[in-house]
């Protein structure tokens, strides 16, 4: 099923990352030689080098593998700390409150509106008692000074909020409309063919306790449904291809249902030997055979074929639709209502 949070939005979450652990990191290495070379101020400087360091690791890594949450949660932790480490040490003219600006809109992009907001209010805290601290000077108003920086602060949060929800919601429908089916609510042949090339761009772990190989493939194909159509009309073949995919939804759990053609659907099974796959695709097969599907005031009973096909690094996709096909037919030729896998026979399989 296709998740709450689109991948179009994790994507571009992952390319701030990214970019901006190398620029926050050359702009800490820059600050780490102002601070203890020009300025004398070690402290800052150390803490400068370390993290802009950290932030220069996280970049090579963001390079050369997939970024994961917590990357995000480090870079935005390595900011904090240097921001109101500075904002700290430093004297207030020297400017580094305006740093604080950033942090609120950067917890928004890397750790999504909800929990963004927490880190901000939390982040407030010692941003507020540092800023009461320093200005209270003579030659200051702290109050009016905080007020500015209140409103600033929350400011920023807010614009950005308001654009990253709204940016969500649009690549979720965006993602929707490409790879769900209208009808079904499953995903379409575009999503299956995302499913392929991911899995024949990831590398063979040799150390995995399942290979990547072992993805099996039911393709589920409705027997007669032309039947269906005829006797009782379209709208309650779109019903009954409906309730099916919701059949296969509660059957399968958190794999994946794709409609691939009319009243043809297929699902992925990960980490299955045969004999598993089998059993599964027998269970379904019983499944839609018991029961009764209630369209339109109409009671009707199917059956499905099924062709149970194996993934194969380097085949191409039209090669492995073709393979399927060929299972599925093997099964409709021997009298449909059956399972068939591959180059075994039924009765080898069971
Ligand atoms: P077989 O057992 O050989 O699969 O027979 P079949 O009748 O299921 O297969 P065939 O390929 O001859 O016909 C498929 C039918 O599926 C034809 C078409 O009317 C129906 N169909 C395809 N897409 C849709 C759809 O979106 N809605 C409805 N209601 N019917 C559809
Ligand atoms: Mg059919
Ligand atoms: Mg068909």
């Amino acid at each position: 099923m296709i998740t709450q949070t689109s991948s179009l939005l994790l994507e571009t979450r992952d390319i701030l990352h990214k970019w901006l652990s190398l620029a926050t990191s050359a702009i800490m290495i820059f600050f780490c030689f102002v601070n203890i070379v020009m300025l004398n101020q070690v402290t800052i400087g150390v803490i400068d080098s370390v993290f802009g360091l950290l932030n220069l690791y996280s970049f090579r890594k963001a390079l050369l593998e997939k970024t994961h949450e917590w990357h995000h949660y480090m870079l935005a932790f390595s900011m904090t700390v240097v921001v109101l480490s500075s904002f700290y040490f430093a004297d207030l003219r020297a400017g580094s409150i305006y740093w604080l600006l950033i942090l609120p809109p950067l917890y928004c992009l890397l750790a999504g509106p909800k929990l963004g907001l927490f880190y901000t209010i939390i982040l407030s805290l010692p941003a507020l008692a540092i800023l009461f601290i320093k200005s209270d000077t003579e030659d200051f108003l702290p109050y009016r000074s905080i007020l500015n920086f209140v409103l600033a602060y929350f400011l920023s949060y807010g614009i950005c909020y308001l654009y990253e929800s709204q940016y969500a919601k649009s690549s979720l429908l965006l993602e929707r409309m490409a790879f769900q089916d209208p009808l079904t609510g499953a995903q379409n042949r575009h999503a299956l063919k995302l499913f392929f090339d991911n899995f024949n761009n990831v590398p063979v772990d040799p150390f995995l306790k399942y290979e990547t190989e072992e993805t099996r493939l039911l393709i589920i194909d409705i027997d007669y449904f032309k039947s269906v159509n005829d006797e009782f009309g379209h709208d309650v073949g779109d019903s009954v291809l409906l309730e099916m995919t919701e059949l296969l939804h509660y059957l399968i759990h958190d794999e994946h249902v794709y409609r691939i053609g009319g009243e043809e659907f297929l699902i992925t099974l990960k980490n299955h030997t045969q004999n598993q796959a089998y059993d599964f695709a027998e269970k379904i097969r019983k499944e839609v055979e018991k029961t009764v599907f209630r369209a339109h005031q109409q009671s009707i009973r199917i059956t499905v074929s099924i062709g149970i096909a194996q993934l194969q690094k380097g085949q191409s996709f039209r090669e492995f639709l073709r393979d399927a096909d060929k299972n599925l037919y093997s099964a409709k030729n021997k009298g449909r209502n059956l399972v068939h896998y591959g180059p075994m026979n039924v009765s080898e399989a069971v």
